[in-house]
């Protein structure tokens, strides 16, 4: 983007000047609608499909993975209280939060331990499927348990399948697709971390590194796989499968917070603060979300000071034509997940009318997060998982036109607020003793 360019932007959007001085802040989505009508790309239905799909697979999951039979093959976390986390955000910020505090565990999910798990196993699975059904190895009505025979596994060996990642993505991938047999590659960027890579070529999965970012690494993958018929390319920027996988979960959590006895309706609104890389995860749980709740659910993206990638591209409409580097960002952060400069167009174009709003974080709270979770409850988040937290702390103190405007303030005592936690279980003990250490 040349200086004249730039110039136009910053007078038409101001809050601008704010992310380049890489203030946290929170942006109100003006293009938000009460009642969106569906999109245009996805439906409804394309989620219940997905839903029905990986009910069908359950029964390799659970044979595949045997953590996953305690949810009979199921990939799911729980919705958890977090009362102590609260008391200690309200003691160190001098804020009453109104309202229960409650943690998406996300980051416990079983294969991966991070809502990956959701998206990028469901492709893989759907893929598989497909290729099994069309070579007349499958039947919609089977038992999918045969899929862990030698004979799936060799039949899978033919063919390929490439994805670049920042480091989780590339691990559902990697960990799923090499379980069932196929050829994966996965293309990281700079931000990835050892470990992650390590753990991939334990499991026979190819790592490619890069010296640049996420969309480098994304387009390299696309570009090698184009030229192969035998290779699927998970296509994190643009992919319907993905962002379907990652919906089925806001069917999930409709079951759970009924068992848990927590209303939403007009009276009792839900908040929702999920983490924004490129867009597809917290993209598909919205969408999921919006379909269930309406306009009693309240969806924010949150994204490092570094790559607010999703917000700029929304707030001035030109989506994957500007990046975060386009107004002088590094996009260097130490949460991984989130290091991406460049945002879906695809999923920013969906989030037009459903979501209320995205603000920035910076990684220093994101480490004071991540060490008061460990001590105030046990918990193990990694850094990106801790965007989430900062949401009710900035809606409150900065969103106070975002609640009278839909008639919130009165509703809050009776609101809940549902961090979404997207990952840390796969974190090897070492890194997280630096974590939690204050050499970082
Ligand atoms: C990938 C990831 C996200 C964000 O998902 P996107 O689809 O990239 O927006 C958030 N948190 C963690 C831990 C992740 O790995």
């Amino acid at each position: 983007m040349n200086e004249t360019n730039l110039k136009k932007l910053l007078q038409k959007f101001p809050l601008i000047n704010d992310l380049i001085e890489q203030k946290t802040v929170l942006w109100e989505n003006d293009k938000y609608l009460k009642n969106p009508s569906s999109s245009t790309q996805v439906g409804l239905n394309d989620v219940t499909d997905a839903a029905k799909r990986l009910e069908r697979f359950a029964a390799y999951i659970q044979l595949a993975f045997p953590e996953t039979e305690k949810n009979n093959g199921l990939i799911e976390s729980s919705i958890i209280e977090i009362p102590n986390m609260k008391m200690l955000i309200e003691g160190r910020r001098g804020l009453r939060i109104p309202g229960k505090l409650m943690l998406k565990c996300d980051h416990a999910l079983p294969i991966s331990g991070s809502i990956k798990a959701r998206g990028g196993i469901y492709e893989v699975l759907k893929h598989a499927e497909t290729l099994s059904i069309n070579n007349g190895l499958l039947n919609l009505e089977d038992n999918y348990s045969k899929l862990n025979d030698d004979s799936f596994r060799q039949f899978f060996s033919q063919y390929k399948i490439a994805v670049g990642s920042t480091g989780n993505l590339g691990l559902s991938i990697g960990i799923m697709g090499a379980k069932l047999g196929f050829n994966v590659t996965v293309h990281m960027s700079s931000d990835a971390k050892e470990w992650k890579k390590a753990l991939l070529r334990e499991k026979g999965v190819t790592v490619i590194e890069y010296e640049s970012d996420y969309s480098k690494a994304v387009e390299e993958g696309r570009k090698q796989a184009e030229s192969d018929p035998m290779c699927h390319f998970i296509d994190d920027e643009n992919s319907k499968d993905l962002f379907v996988g990652y919906a089925v979960s806001a069917f999930r959590v409709q079951q759970q917070l009924k068992q848990l006895n927590v209303k939403v309706d007009k009276d009792h609104p839900l908040f929702v603060y999920l983490p924004c890389g490129v867009g597809g995860g917290p993209g598909g749980v919205a969408y999921g979300l919006k379909q269930i709740y309406g306009e009693n659910v309240h969806i924010f993206f949150a994204e490092p000071t570094q790559s607010p990638c999703m917000l700029l591209g929304m707030m001035t409409d030109l989506h994957d034509k500007i990046a975060a580097q386009d107004i002088g960002l590094t996009n260097k952060t130490e949460a991984d997940g989130l290091a991406v400069g460049r945002a879906s167009s695809f999923v920013g174009k969906e989030m037009e009318p459903i979501l209320s709003g995205c603000y920035t974080v910076d990684d220093s709270f994101l480490f004071r997060s991540l060490k008061g979770m460990y001590e105030q409850e046990n918990i193990f988040m990694e850094p990106s998982a801790h965007a989430g937290i900062y949401g009710p702390i900035i809606l409150l103190n900065e969103g106070k036109s975002y609640l009278e405007k839909h008639g919130l303030l009165s509703k809050l005592e009776n609101a809940t607020h549902l961090v979404w936690s997207t990952g840390g279980n796969m974190v090897p003990q070492d890194q997280r003793q630096l974590y939690l250490s204050d050499r970082i």
